[in-house]
């Protein structure tokens, strides 16, 4: 048996307050709120991270992902949203099974993502892209 607690709650092994499901993908309320109504949207199949998504997981989680944002903004009449998703232990993520989080936002509610902004030069972000778009292919 696996030992993933999102396959745990897609298997409904352990119990989750779900809002959405589809094929490919199920939304769930964080155990953790961040602000009232934080939803996650996860892939139903144990994926561990953005990597290893195929199109058409990919795309099953950006439609619920919107769907739900926009379901979000009126039940919480929420002044703003973050849609937040961490890859890998250096970014933040603890639960391995790819998951998109949805947080509700007000000014002032204390949630803050450190942004230590760089602004090279032009041809810095010239050799960037080049070395990102010949992975593309
Ligand atoms: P990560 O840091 O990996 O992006 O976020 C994992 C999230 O999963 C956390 O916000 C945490 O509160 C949530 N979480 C962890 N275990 C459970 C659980 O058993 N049930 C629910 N609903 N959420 C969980
Ligand atoms: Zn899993």
């Amino acid at each position: 048996m696996t030992e993933c607690v999102f396959c745990k709650i897609v298997a409904r092994q352990i119990p989750a307050t779900v809002v959405f499901e589809d094929e490919a993908v199920l939304a769930f309320m964080d155990i953790g709120q961040v602000n009232p109504g934080h939803a996650l949207v996860a892939c139903k199949a144990h994926v561990e991270n953005v990597y290893a998504l195929d199109d058409a997981q990919a795309a099953a989680v950006a439609r619920a992902v919107a769907r739900i944002a926009r379901g979000i903004r009126e039940a919480f009449a929420a002044e703003g949203l973050s849609v937040y998703q961490a890859n890998g232990k250096a970014a933040g993520q603890t639960v391995m099974h790819y998951h998109v989080h949805l947080v509700p936002r007000a000014e002032g509610d204390g949630m803050n993502l450190t942004w230590p902004v760089k602004n090279p030069p032009r041809a810095k972000l010239e050799e960037y892209a080049a070395r990102i778009r010949a992975r593309l292919a």
